[in-house]
């Protein structure tokens, strides 16, 4: 049987670090941090998703102005609200809930966020300086997935990784970090042939697909890492994940839960990457103690 890995309680000891280093910055008179959230439309999922952040942020310390546009919000008018987030200098870090309406065109909309406030990563030159190996704001839910395998005490290092999903924001930055803790890493997709002999050899398991429960115990290399990302909802709104968790926490070593796994552990690095720019901003974290 394996162990159940604790997303809820390891993003609770994030964002109670994080919350004890705002408070340490603010008691010595540099200002509060600022996240400023800005959601478009009336998705529930995106709404219930943006009230995680900003519940965390409060819990953090950190301020975080919620920006509401109503549905028929054009491009136009969505540029123009960040740049005036890009320009106010109490802004640490500006994030846009994904995904935007249709008519929308979010690629010029990521584009122009601030880079240094690009706290989801994924403006494209933090995307370059990722895969370069320079310093960026890396996405949250590849940063949280790391955290949970790392939390298991398993050495990432020469192990055979698998993820499954190649999506901008998940499969491909979650590989790269993995490549950088030296695992000998596949990325597979829709198109990859015997997912299941894949998936079999790996010791690292990573599924970010969005289909529920597709990873099944027989696709599982006993006593692997599973990393479960997705969240999909069956039945009437019941959470799923990717794996099938009841099966697969017979055969790996470890196993996320889903809820509970790298949903908290996404909103606790936006936290973490929140500080970081506004350490970045402030000068805060170079500031000797009093
Ligand atoms: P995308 O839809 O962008 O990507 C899904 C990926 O899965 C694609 O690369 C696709 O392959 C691959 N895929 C689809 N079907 C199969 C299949 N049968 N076999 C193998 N691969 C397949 O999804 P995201 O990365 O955005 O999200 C993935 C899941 O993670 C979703 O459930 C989402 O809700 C969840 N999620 C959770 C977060 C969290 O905080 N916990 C944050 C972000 C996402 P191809 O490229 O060939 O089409």
């Amino acid at each position: 049987m394996s162990k159940i890995i604790d997303g809820k309680a390891l993003s609770m000891s994030i964002k109670e670090d994080v919350r004890a280093k705002v408070s340490e910055a603010v008691a010595r008179g540099v200002r509060v941090p600022c996240l400023a959230v800005v959601i478009v439309g009336d998705d529930p999922a995106s709404k219930s998703y943006v009230k995680g952040k900003v519940n965390a942020a409060s819990f953090t310390g950190i301020d975080s102005p919620l920006i509401e546009l109503p549905e028929e919000t054009t491009t136009e008018q969505l540029l123009s609200c960040v740049r005036r987030l890009n320009s106010d200098p109490s802004v640490d870090g500006i994030l846009v809930q994904l995904p935007l309406p249709a008519h929308i065109d979010a690629d010029a909309v990521l584009d122009a966020v601030d880079p240094s406030k690009d706290v989801d990563g994924f403006h494209p030159s933090n995307v370059a300086a990722l895969w370069l190996g320079r310093p960026c704001f890396v996405p949250c839910t590849p940063l949280g997935i790391i955290r949970l395998i790392e939390s298991t005490g398993v050495d990432i290092s020469g192990k055979n990784a698998v993820v499954v999903g190649r999506s901008n924001i998940v499969g491909k930055p979650v590989a790269k970090l993995l490549l950088d803790r030296n695992a000998t890493v596949t990325l597979a997709h829709s198109r990859t042939r015997d997912l299941a002999s894949v998936t079999r050899g790996a010791d690292i398991l990573v599924a970010a697909v969005g289909r529920p429960r597709m990873i099944t115990a027989d696709m599982i290399k006993p006593g692997a890492v599973v990393i479960d990302v997705g969240i999909n909802r069956i039945d009437g709104g019941r959470l799923v994940g990717d794996v099938d968790f009841d099966g697969a926490s017979a055969v790996a070593g470890f196993i996320t839960p889903v809820p509970g796994g790298a949903g908290p552990m996404t909103i606790a690095m936006l936290m973490a990457n929140t500080l970081g720019a506004y350490y970045a901003h402030t000068g805060a974290a170079q500031q000797p103690l009093e």
